[in-house]
């Protein structure tokens, strides 16, 4: 299958002239900056961010072995998603398809933009099942997204599954890996060269521990990134987070490594610690981190956890996931805790 990428991108979108900033006139450095009619005064947030992030892209892009021109930055990794819709479906005519169950995202973005859901039930084990993605797909259809390790069930898809997708589908593949960090399985940032039609998310919020800056990223060949800038509100990522995000990259990533260390240690001592409990049907295999747990009476585990203190996330409503809850792994305290509750609800 030949990828045509112009084929794909709606016409206004393709036809757009992105707003130039004040900047985009103006590269290096100037020593009297009197183009953006800001406050002249330093006060360290006094200027306009830089729109492209160049600093951070450097650093993000040599640890994730990408190129500047392959990364976008957004507010989130939500802000890729909604502006994958807003550049490749047109509303109330294409239509994209998302796995189920997985992140809610998708379908919220999806319905903001007034685009058709075309819903790829998994298999019992959490996997992809090709010909039902196959059949799904039209001309219209204009995005798969696939999450890996998936949200909420914690597992990796197939790799193969996910080539032969890219491989397969005229339109793009995204697959958002915002637990890739505490996975055995390599990031598919490695497969941007082989395949036009990919698009990997990640982001800061998750194993970096910044959800509070909001700080996502994207990673393609520069021809799909190139269509991200050019939709993106042109300071879409503020002074404050690129500091504090280049901050961590360059002097706290030891620190960052040694916790995902940690984490994914606690995770497994959770595991084990969960299938002791006699009420517990089924733990998950998780290679994220948090654990999908099936246990009898569920939301009556959950209501009981809220009363002792301890919130959870209730996943009995989600297709496939009758009786279970969704554990993120805590310090290894809040475990200890957490599992001390939880014999007592569930002996
Ligand atoms: C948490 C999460 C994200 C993160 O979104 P941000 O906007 O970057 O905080 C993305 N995808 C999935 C599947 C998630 O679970």
């Amino acid at each position: 299958m030949k990828f045509n990428l112009n084929a794909i991108v709606r016409p206004n979108i393709l036809s757009l002239a992105p707003y130039q900033c004040a900047r985009d006139d103006f590269e290096g450095e100037a020593s009297i900056y009197l183009d953006a009619n800001e406050n002249p005064y330093n006060s360290g947030l006094n200027r306009y961010p830089d729109p492209y992030q160049v600093d951070l892209k450097r650093q993000i892009g040599q640890l994730k072995g990408v190129s500047t021109d392959q990364i976008f930055l957004g507010n989130g990794s939500d802000e890729a998603i909604d502006l994958l819709y807003r550049i490749f479906c047109c509303p109330g005519k294409d239509n994209y398809i998302s796995i189920s169950p997985s992140y809610g995202m998708y379908d919220v973005c999806g319905k903001v933009n007034d685009i058709e859901r075309r819903e790829a039930l998994l298999t019992t084990d959490f996997n992809i099942h090709i010909p039902r993605i196959k059949e799904l797909w039209d001309q219209y259809t204009k995005l798969i997204f696939l999450c890996s390790p998936n949200n909420p069930t914690g597992n990796t898809l197939k790799r193969e599954d996910i080539i032969e997708l890219c491989q397969s589908f005229h339109g793009i593949v995204v697959v958002d890996e915002a637990y890739i960090d505490f996975a055995k399985t390599p990031s598919f940032s490695e497969e941007i060269a082989h395949y036009p039609n990919l698009v990997v998310l990640q982001t800061f919020s998750k194993a970096w521990g910044l959800a509070g800056i909001r700080l996502g990223m994207a990673m393609a060949q520069a021809e799909v990134i190139s269509l991200l800038n050019k939709v993106k509100y042109p300071y879409n990522v503020n002074v404050l987070t690129q500091k504090k995000a280049l901050d961590i990259l360059m002097y706290e990533a030891d620190r960052v490594k040694q916790q995902i260390a940690e984490i994914i240690q606690e995770r497994e001592k959770l595991s084990e610690a969960l299938i002791s409990i006699e009420q517990v049907e089924k733990v998950y295999p998780t290679e994220a981190n948090f654990i999908l747990v099936k246990i009898k009476d569920a939301n009556h585990c959950y209501q009981q956890l809220l009363k002792d203190g301890t919130v959870v996330r209730n996943r009995t409503k989600v297709i496939l996931c009758d009786d279970c809850l969704r554990i993120t792994v805590g310090t290894p305290a809040e475990n200890k805790v957490f599992i001390d509750q939880l014999r007592i609800i569930a002996p």
